[in-house]
């Protein structure tokens, strides 16, 4: 296989585009359309369809014209509980009913169990990073949950132990995966914290400590998404009745000050003003640009007008054109039309600029 034919280019020095994580999963392989669904090839064939359906995924990505590509989390049911089956000592099978994500979306959520010590019984995502590498010469990013998302994730049984304490056991294990991840070759590793834009007094009193642990002496980029979640009907029906989008003005000058590399937000599907990329001085910016929640494809036009805009406060080498979250409850078909139009968008502002200094 040829380095062109493995999606390898030289690397762009302006604006870049990428995705938050997740894609669609094919049919054949889960049921399209839901969070947590089921598999449809059995435990003997499973890897082997995952990998396939990785390569599927990188090979979007790459005809697409992402600088940076991910595996579509392809190996994992669900961001949080697919970290969560590797850890002993929490149990992911027989499930509690728990209060989760401030209910903001409903009154109660399934949550995993913790039942005992957690400790680290090896990488669960490592063959994900490893599939896309053997796929492509491009940069990958493999994402894992932030630990204050997976406290709330999670009910613990044994007690005792209070969410800031657990949430650095927790960040412990987080830190070891992402070592491992960053060891297969990795060059960027992400935290999903959701949870950032919803515990605000938590975030400041003990979450970006914990975040700032699961970072610690990783060998490759680091990233925290914050966001308001998925494209799903909840989700959707909260983003369009609220009326506060003062989150970030919270979390982002706290995350500013940690040693994360870069930070994904989410500013499409909500009402969130970009003045406040001013906090995120310093860090590369992963501006999401495309809703999750919508099947309509965004034109390349629309996603330049708000590259345009972010110019204002983000450098163009610490710019990336970005989905707002993940895109694994949209079809195949919207998700590939909204990446090309995301890698689109990123090359018709650079085209600009090129122009420009020509003159
Ligand atoms: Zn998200």
């Amino acid at each position: 296989m040829t380095a062109l034919s493995r999606g390898a280019k030289a690397p762009r020095r302006g604006i870049r585009s990428t995705i938050v994580g997740s894609l669609p999963k094919p049919a054949w392989l889960a049921q399209p359309g839901i969070l947590y669904a089921p598999w449809r090839v059995g435990l003997d064939a499973l890897s082997e369809a995952q990998e396939d359906a990785i390569r599927l995924c990188v090979a979007e990505q790459v005809t697409a014209g992402l600088d940076v590509v991910t595996d579509g989390e392809q190996c994992r049911q669900h961001y949080v509980w697919g970290f969560l089956e590797g850890v002993e000592g929490v149990d992911t099978r027989n499930l509690a009913l728990k209060p989760m994500r401030g209910r903001r979306f409903k009154p109660e959520a399934p949550a995993a169990r913790l039942v005992g010590a957690p400790s680290y019984r090896g990488s669960r995502s490592i063959a994900g990073v490893r599939a896309v590498k053997r796929q492509t010469d491009r940069p990958v990013k493999a994402t894992l949950p932030g630990p204050m998302t997976v406290v709330d994730s999670i009910l613990d049984d044994t007690g005792g132990r209070s969410e800031a304490d657990l949430a650095m056991v927790f960040a412990r294990l987080l830190n070891e995966e992402a070592r491992a991840l960053a060891a297969a070759g990795a060059e960027i590793v992400q935290f999903d914290e959701p949870c950032f834009n919803i515990y605000l007094a938590e975030t400041r009193d003990w979450g970006i400590a914990a975040l700032e642990r699961a970072i610690a002496g990783v060998g490759a980029k680091t990233a925290v998404h914050i966001c308001y979640g998925y494209g799903g009907t909840e989700v959707t029906a909260w983003k369009e009745s609220n009326r506060d989008w003062s989150h970030y003005e919270h979390t982002l000058p706290l995350v500013a000050k940690t040693a994360i590399d870069q930070v994904s937000i989410e500013t499409a599907a909500s009402k969130v003003d970009l003045a406040i990329l001013d906090a995120l001085r310093g860090k590369d910016v992963l501006l999401g640009l495309v809703d999750v929640g919508s099947e309509r494809i965004e034109t390349a036009a629309e996603i330049a007008g708000g590259l345009r805009r972010a110019l204002a406060y983000v450098p163009r080498e610490r710019l990336y054109a970005c989905t707002d979250c993940g895109l694994v409850l949209r079809s195949r078909g919207a998700a590939s039309g909204k990446m090309h139009a995301l890698a689109r968008a990123a090359a018709l502002v650079d085209a600009e600029a090129e122009r420009a200094s020509e003159v």
